[in-house]
């Protein structure tokens, strides 16, 4: 009887091991308290004939910070809702990204910033757009979330909001890139070359738009999400994109997955992608993967691309998107993690 129990662990812990080396997700129904983070950075046309090591190396760090950020709190017990807090405001604070500091410009040559956070376990959520001066957009998100009865603040009304709550603002010069100046100067041109024709479209979408956000199933099965955005390059003042739109960009619900979008956000408002995930687990039976899927074609069809990371209530994760690649990363089982840009 001892014999058959020790060789059963042995077999069980073998075919552990054998999920693990292929990449398989093993559901906390097997290991108790599974915690999970994803990140992304963006998708879009992102090639890796066009990227250099160092700039490519630059990413992964920045992904890896924000992974390093988060798991930290998962694995002493913390929330899920401050593990997705963390790992966006590494990704807010780093230049590389679309979203904080290495936002892009509006048509007005301005920063506006949105970002949103959501409680799977209450179904609570907080959303800021149009910021301008906040230099972590996400941490007014869960203020807004929190400490206000509202779920979405826009503009002045939301940067008043963060200043009585001693939230940190910045002159709008902190959020000032180089390379999104030159990506707006590029398009602008590309515009005004289209009247007489003589110049052709330079710019890659991955240029033009980019989101950081997060997902996190914690140790008590809580799930949260979290998503921040400088939105589309050009984009005229006063646009909001999919991001701070709970159900669009954003979404998180305990009975079944948390989500984070990026891509043309008009059209991930449109087909509600963020929410799409949730129902179609709960209501047709999907899987998570096949949920993501799905609710990703729906932007598609309408003719957006992009992605999303979620994990489901198992701590299982999908990262689906339909363009050439996207910045994303997760934590495997044995804890180390992976960093992901093309398909
Ligand atoms: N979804 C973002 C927006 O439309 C942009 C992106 O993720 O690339 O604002």
């Amino acid at each position: 009887m001892v014999k058959l129990t020790s060789l059963a662990i042995h077999c069980l812990a073998f075919a552990l091991c054998g999920m693990v080396a292929h990449g398989q997700e093993i559901s906390s129904t097997m290991t108790g308290q599974k915690i999970q983070l994803a990140v992304h950075g963006g998708a879009g046309t992102i090639e890796r004939s066009k990227m250099t090591p160092e700039k490519e190396q630059e990413y992964r760090t920045g992904l890896e910070n924000a992974l390093r950020a988060g798991r930290e709190i998962l694995q002493r017990g913390g929330s899920s809702l401050d593990a997705v807090e963390a790992a966006v405001r590494v990704l807010e604070d780093d230049p590389h990204f679309n979203a904080g500091k290495g936002s892009v410009f509006t048509s007005a040559g301005k920063i506006e910033m949105d970002a949103a956070i959501m409680d799977g376990k209450t179904l609570a959520a907080g959303a800021v757009a149009g910021i301008e001066h906040v230099r972590n957009p996400i941490v007014l998100a869960r203020a807004v979330m929190e400490k206000s009865k509202h779920v979405m603040m826009v503009g002045a009304g939301a940067e008043k909001f963060a200043k009585g709550h001693g939230i940190e603002t910045v002159d709008p010069k902190y959020f000032f890139t180089q390379d999104r100046w030159d990506a707006f100067q590029k398009i602008k041109a590309a515009e005004e070359a289209g009247a007489d024709g003589s110049k052709k479209f330079i710019i890659s979408d991955a240029e033009r738009h980019g989101t950081v956000g997060a997902v996190a199933r914690d140790s008590q099965g809580n799930l949260a999400a979290a998503t921040s955005t400088g939105g589309t390059t050009n984009k005229l003042p006063g646009r909001v994109g999919d991001s701070p739109v709970i159900g669009a960009g954003t979404y998180a619900d305990n009975a079944t997955c948390a989500v984070s979008c990026t891509g043309d956000g008009e059209f991930f408002i449109r087909a509600s992608v963020a929410h799409q995930v949730s129902v179609l687990m709960e209501l047709r039976g999907m899987s998570l993967s096949e949920a993501a899927e799905r609710a990703l074609a729906q932007a598609e069809k309408l003719g957006g691309t992009g992605g999303l990371i979620a994990v489901d209530k198992n701590g299982n994760i999908a990262l689906p998107f339909n363009t050439s690649g996207m910045y994303r990363g997760h934590i495997r089982e044995d804890g180390k993690f992976v960093i992901e840009i093309y398909k």
